[in-house]
Parts: structure tokens; sequence; C-alpha cells
């Protein structure tokens, strides 16, 4: 508490000093103002402070005792995990994953992040490499675990084509050809092949399907299809390149996850001086900056199936102050994104999942028209042009032949495949749903198995739960369709889910907020708490307790009523029955003042991100 204020005067000092630089006379009697007004707050708030309030003062030693850690998923190691994180730029890595990488780096897993681009559109190559370590120091990566592709930042616009197009080579706005890194870094290909590359799609994909392999992380956190070119091409580019992989070579397949650095970090809803701590909000086109199209609910993309992970626990106040993850933001000065830190830090951190276990890499594809490669290439989404705005979709498709009267797709195996669950994924700008009649052989008996199965529109997959079976061939029949129909996928897993890494895990929420510890107003008596599952099944029990006593409350479907009674502060426990997967969260009700005395940090803790900007620099 005395440290902040102190920060604060120094910063105010220095900031004074800098700004009688400029305008001696007029700056130094505002400074001077200003100076006084905020220690006039210091004063005032010192006085309050003794009245305690919940959530943020960071002496609430009940509710600290109770929710350090608060949550099965931070209690287990990662040790001998190794995890990938693909960003196209310095900076990106928080936006893709800043607490992903803090957690896991604290539960001691084997941490690379690697850039795309030396992200020198604006500034020099140095100045971006030198902050991204300071950031990566401050999540916990060691500089020798950050890999610079080399390319270069954003190549459209200048009449050049943007690399993702690239068959000859093109250059970069900055000047250069070939992949090359900061001082102190070796570009991977130079690296690994002893040259320089050329700035081509060929050579990116190339270099990446090598570090891919190269690596072989067991958890990979890569970027999704934002509004930025070399985002898009990094997101797509990924997956041509892990799809090929996927199907040369049946020994690797990692745990993927894809996340929009843009519409749910970097440009989502700068929502966090709220009274909780919110979690990240749905994109909305028209409301979400970049957010160009409506991708959301298309495709794996729905809203309700996207994985959200809990926040590490120095990251979950509600205020910039200690915030290692804002630190970190701060880190990446030259962007002077500061304020940005407000639009990423939510109570969750979400992605889209990726399965790479499908059964379908390791099948004969074809079909009695168009191209069957195409349901197996990993590639949900493909573009004909990565700098369209709002984005274009085409060229990922399995589309049978206008004339094609049998519109059949065929999937044979040498060896039997295990199947348990078939997931198929059609066009995302298909508004019309498809019909579609499922045939399996079965090994041995030789006996067939046949299924109807209604394939929704834009694109939603259509899940076909199966008992286990081993197949030998399959055949799809398009039996009903509108005129944009295609598949962009077809998977056959053996299981209906996967062995993975980051273990099952559950969380509370109120209002779908993933929380840690809420406040309420007091006149609130009763309030819903909900729960999410991260590939939990089994029945979960919740209950909630004040001062060590059980509340009476209605449970029922993963939902508690919780009636407050007389009581203030209420802890409240979900424990999935006969595991160790549980979570631990607190509701208490404040008072106007408590809520007003809030306000004042936080508006205390924005006094100090403007000196950030102003100041450190
Ligand atoms: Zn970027």
């Amino acid at each position: 508490m005395k440290k902040f204020f102190n920060e604060l005067k120094c910063n105010e000092r220095l900031r004074l000093s800098d700004a009688c630089g400029e305008h001696p006379l007029d700056a130094t009697s505002r400074c001077r103002a200003e100076l006084k007004l905020a220690l006039r707050v210091q004063r005032l708030v010192s006085q309050i402070e003794a009245c305690g309030v919940f959530d943020f003062a960071g002496e609430d030693t009940q509710a600290d005792e109770i929710l350090t850690a608060g949550n099965s998923f931070f209690d287990k190691s990662y040790f001998g995990t190794r995890v990938l994180i693909l960003a196209p730029h310095p900076d990106d890595e928080i936006n893709v994953a800043g607490n992903m990488i803090l957690t896991l780096a604290a539960a001691k897993a084997e941490i690379f992040v690697a850039y795309s681009t030396n992200g020198d559109f604006e500034q020099s190559a140095e100045i971006r490499a030198q902050e991204a370590v300071d950031a990566l120091k401050i999540l916990g990566v060691p500089r020798e675990r950050i890999i610079f592709l080399g390319y270069g930042d954003t190549f459209n616009g200048r009449g050049k084509p943007h690399i993702f197009h690239a068959v000859a080579p093109t250059t970069s706005p900055a000047g250069f050809s070939e992949t090359y890194a900061a001082e102190g870094f070796v570009d991977y290909a130079k690296r690994t092949f002893g040259r320089h590359a050329a700035y081509t799609r060929e050579n990116f994909k190339r270099d990446l399907k090598s570090l891919l392999l190269e690596l072989r992380a067991n958890i990979i956190f890569c970027v999704d299809f934002d509004s930025h070119a070399d985002h898009r091409a990094l997101s797509i580019l990924f997956e041509e390149a892990l799809g090929e992989i996927l199907t040369e070579r049946s020994d690797y397949r990692p745990e993927v996850y894809k996340k929009f650095a843009y519409a749910t970090a970097f440009t989502a809803a700068p929502d966090f001086y709220a009274p909780n701590l919110l979690s990240t909000p749905k994109p909305k086109l028209g409301e979400t900056d970049t957010y160009d199209f409506d991708i959301i609910d298309r495709a794996n993309y729905g809203w309700k199936n996207r994985v959200r992970f809990p926040v590490a626990e120095n990251c979950r106040r509600t205020l910039l102050k200690d915030n290692p993850l804002a630190e970190a933001v701060f880190a990446h000065k030259s962007q002077r994104n500061e304020w940005n830190a407000l639009r990423i830090l939510n109570s969750d951190e979400i992605f889209f999942e990726r399965r790479t276990d499908s059964q379908t890499f390791a099948a004969n594809v074809s079909a009695t028209s168009g191209d069957a490669s195409k349901v197996r290439d990993f590639k949900l989404i493909d573009t004909p042009d990565i700098d369209a705005t709002p984005a274009k979709f085409d060229g990922n498709l399995w589309q049978p032949a206008f004339d094609d009267a049998q519109r059949k797709i065929f999937f044979t195996w040498d060896e039997p495949a295990q199947i348990r669950q078939i997931v198929l994924y059609g066009n995302p700008l298909d508004d019309v749903p498809a019909k579609i009649s499922l045939r399996l052989e079965l090994a041995e008996t030789n006996a067939v198995i046949e299924r109807v199965v209604q394939l929704p529109s834009r694109g939603r997959p259509s899940v076909i739960e199966l008992e286990k079976i081993f197949v030998t061939r399959a055949e799809l029949k398009v039996v009903d369709m509108g005129r944009d129909f295609g598949l962009a996928e077809v998977e056959f897993f053996a299981n209906a889910d996967p062995l993975k890494k980051i273990p099952p895990f559950i969380k509370l929420t109120v209002n779908d907020n993933f929380f840690y510890r809420y406040a309420v107003p007091d006149e609130v008596e009763k309030i819903s708490v909900g729960l999410y599952r991260f590939h939990v099944d089994a029945p979960v029990k919740i209950t909630a307790t004040a001062e060590g006593e059980e509340l009476l409350s209605e449970v029922m479907d993963d939902e508690l009523i919780l009636n407050f009674g007389s009581a203030r502060e209420v802890v409240l426990t979900a424990e999935v029955v006969g595991s160790d997967i549980y979570d631990r969260a607190i509701i208490r009700r404040v008072g106007d003042f408590a809520q007003i005395q809030l306000k004042v940090w936080q508006w205390l803790d924005k006094l100090r991100v403007h000196k950030i900007r102003k100041v450190d620099r």
C-alpha cells in the first residue's frame, strides 16, 4: 500500500521534471496542481483503507487463504511438458496466451515462443526483440526459448503480394527480402538450414513445419484468423503445415488451441475496471473493433464450445498494479498499447480447440468428384485473399461437381480403424442445412452400419456418437444439399475425449463469468452460481458455507441459487464426485462505501498507467 503511493509520488516527480522541460512555467504549475491533487487523494485513501474492502487490497486474509490457487487446475505440474506459442508479432504472445504462458511456466512447463515476423513494420527488429525478451521474462520464459522465423511485418498494402500469396520472393515494407533476426538472435532458417530463406509462402510453411517437427511440443497455442493479414497467414499456414505432418506421420498428435488475438483479447471491450473482473466477452460485429466477419458460431467457433482457462492468481484482482500480465503488456513500450491491458485481462482466457487425433489422417480418401483431400487438410477455413476486409472464405471444401449424381466420398483404412465418434464440418458460409447418409463397413464381420446425418448450416459440426467399432471402409453420400454445400473436414475419432496434458477441471461462474472473489451490493439477497466444465462429465457437488456453516441452497443441474440470509461472505466449493477436481470461490456483499472505495483505487490505478505511458519512455 505505502509502496503504491511511493511509486505514484515518484512517477509524479518524474513526470513533473519531464513536462517542465517542454513548457517550463505552465507545465510546472499544472503538474504541481496535479501532484497536489494526487497527494490529497493519497491521504484520503490512507484514511479509509482501515475500513477494509473486498477484492483488491490483498488484506483479506480469509479470502487469500481460500483462494490461493483455489482450483485443481493449478495443482498440476507440467514438468516434462513442452509448450509452443505461435505468434505473428512481438506482443501477440500476450494476446494469444499470456495467461497460459504465465500459468504453465510457473508449473514448470518448457515453453517456447516463436514469432513468425520480426515486427519490423514501424520499429526495428532490435527494439521489438528486446521488448519480447523483457515481456517473456516477466511471464517466465527465458531468452533462449524465443524463436524468430524472421519474416517481414505487414507485407500488404505496398503493391507487393503478401507472403501468403508470394510464389516468387517478395520484399517486406522494411526493405528485406529474406529472413533475418535482431542482434543476438539467429533466424530459424539460418540456424536450421544454414542460410536465410527468401520471403516466399513455400519457405514460410517449410520453416513452420520444420519447427513443429523439431520441437514436437505437447501443447500448441496458435493465433487464429484475425483481421490482420500476418495473423491470418500464420493461422492458415500453421494449419496447412500441421495437416501435412498429421497425414505424413502417425507419431505426433499435439493438443492444439487457437486464439483470436484481436477480437477476444487485443481489441475486445476495455472492461477491466468493472466492479468484478469479467470473462472474455463474445465478439460482436459492429461493436468489437477489427472484428470484420461474423465467424463466431460458425465452423468450430461455437461460443458455447469455447475452451475457457482460469487465470493465474496474481492476475485476478481489480487493479493493474502488480499484475504480471499488465507488466508484460507494458514491456512492449514501442507499441504504446498500455491501455490494451484493459481489453486483454479477463477472468478467463479463451481458445477454440482443434483435435489432431482424427483417424482420417491415416485413411485413403477419394470421391466421385471434387477434391477429396480437402476433408483432411486440418483447415476449417481458408481464404483466396489474405487482405480482404471483411474476410473472404473459400478454397478448403470438398464440393461434389454439380452434375455428379452420386456425390460420394470414401475413406478406407489398410488397418481397421477404431471409431467411437465422427464429426463433420460443412461450409461456414452455407446457410442451408444438408442431409448426408453414412455407411460404415465393420472389420471382421463385414457387417454394415448406416445412419442418416443432418449437417447444420454455417459449417457447424455434426457429431455422431457410436459404440466403439472397428471399421475398414466408410462412405458418405450427400442426399440433400444447398447451392453452397461443401465439407470442410471429416473426422473419425477412436475416443469421444482424448487423453490430454491439460487435465479436466471445473470453474464456478456468476452470469457466465469465471469468478474467484466476487462482490455484490448489500441489497442483493439471492444470486445464481453456475458451472463451467472442461472435459468433465461426472456429477459435481456445489456447496455454500458462511462462517463454517452450510447454507441452505437450491441446487440443480450445475446451478446453485444462493440465498445470503444474514451472511455477508459466502465460500462456494464445487467438487467432482469421486475425484480430486475442485474449485473454490468467494462472494461477499459490500456496502456503498466499499464500492466507492474500489472506484477510487481504480482511478489511482489508471493514473499510474497514465504515468507509465508518459514517463517510462
Ligand atoms: Zn499482431
